[in-house]
């Protein structure tokens, strides 16, 4: 049986550090870190999503702004709103709760916000930055999941990564930064062949596809480190449950580590988004970056 990866502890202690520096903070330099957050339309993922994130802001001490836009929001109004939180400098993080009603242009709007403040790491400048391996911030989930794979083997160097999935919010940043670490990496996608073959070679596997329990005990490498970025809702014995890409109950007979849904990859990703709204604020201040 695997060892579980608990991200929700793990997460409770990134959030007790960026509380005590954001205290330190405060009483050494007057500074309060603020994190707006945008939100457009009433899709109940997103709200609750929003809602934690507000909450935690303020649970570690900073200054949480939040922006609720009707769902038929023109993308004028959304890019001035924008325009005025990249020129307030009582905001050092603004994130725009995705994903966007249809008929605003996602890229144009993420691009809109002033790189420094973008927290969520969207921007081009950000992708690019971290591309080509310079001081960027870094996309919350994969962030969090480097965290985790650091923490449960300290160095990656050399070992075989798949990431499952190419998305620009997951998948992609995910393979960055394991390539990064000096991991050797595999993007997989839904036109990959042979998927099992390819997954079957992972030393660590990262599932970021959205198909719940897609990922079965087959297809890991005995030993291997698992990580499941998938959040799903599905109907089961009149319930509903939330459940990862990784079928839990399978994988877990064979990898060697793993983390769980829910409690895993998820809490995480809010406790890095906090750090990241440090980060910026330090940045912004001229002040030391927490370690
Ligand atoms: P996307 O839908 O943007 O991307 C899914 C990726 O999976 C695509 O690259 C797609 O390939 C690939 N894929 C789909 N089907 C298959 C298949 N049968 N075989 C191989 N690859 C496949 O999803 P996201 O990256 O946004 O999210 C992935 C999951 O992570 C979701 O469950 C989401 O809810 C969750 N998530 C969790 C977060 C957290 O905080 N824990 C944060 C963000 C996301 P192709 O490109 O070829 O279509």
């Amino acid at each position: 049986m695997a060892k579980i990866i608990d991200g929700k502890a793990f997460a409770a202690r990134v959030r007790e550090q960026v509380a005590a520096h954001v205290a330190r903070l405060k009483e050494e330099n007057g500074l309060v870190p603020g994190l707006a957050v945008v939100l457009v339309g009433e899709d109940p993922a997103s709200q609750v999503y929003v809602g934690a994130k507000g909450k935690q802001t303020v649970e570690v001490g900073m200054n949480s702004y939040e922006h609720k836009l009707s769902a038929d929001t023109d993308e004028a109004t959304l890019l001035s709103l924008i325009d005025k939180l990249n020129n307030d400098p009582a905001v050092h993080g603004i994130l725009v709760q995705l994903p966007l009603p249809g008929h605003l242009d996602s890229d144009l709007v993420i691009n809109s916000i002033n790189p420094a403040k973008d927290v969520d790491g969207f921007h081009i400048s950000n992708v690019g930055l971290l591309g080509t391996g310079q001081k960027a911030m870094v996309p919350c989930t994969p962030l969090g999941c480097l965290m985790m794979l650091r923490d449960h083997h300290g160095s990656l160097s050399g070992m075989n990564a798949v990431v499952v999935g190419r998305s620009n919010i997951v998948g992609k940043p995910m393979a960055q930064l394991l390539l990064g670490d000096s991991c050797t990496v595999t993007i997989a996608h839904s036109r990959t062949k042979d998927l099992t073959a390819v997954c079957r070679g992972a030393d660590i596997l990262v599932a970021a596809v959205g198909r719940p329990e897609m990922i079965t005990g087959d297809m890991v490498k005995p030993g291997a480190t698992v990580i499941d970025v998938g959040i799903n809702r599905i109907e089961r014995d009149g319930k509903t449950k939330l459940v990862g890409d990784v079928d839990f109950a399978s994988a877990s007979a064979v990898a060697g580590a793993i983390t769980p849904v829910p409690g895993g990859v998820g809490p995480m990703t809010i406790a890095c988004l906090l750090a990241n709204t440090l980060t910026a604020a330090c940045r912004a201040n001229g002040l030391a970056e927490p370690k």
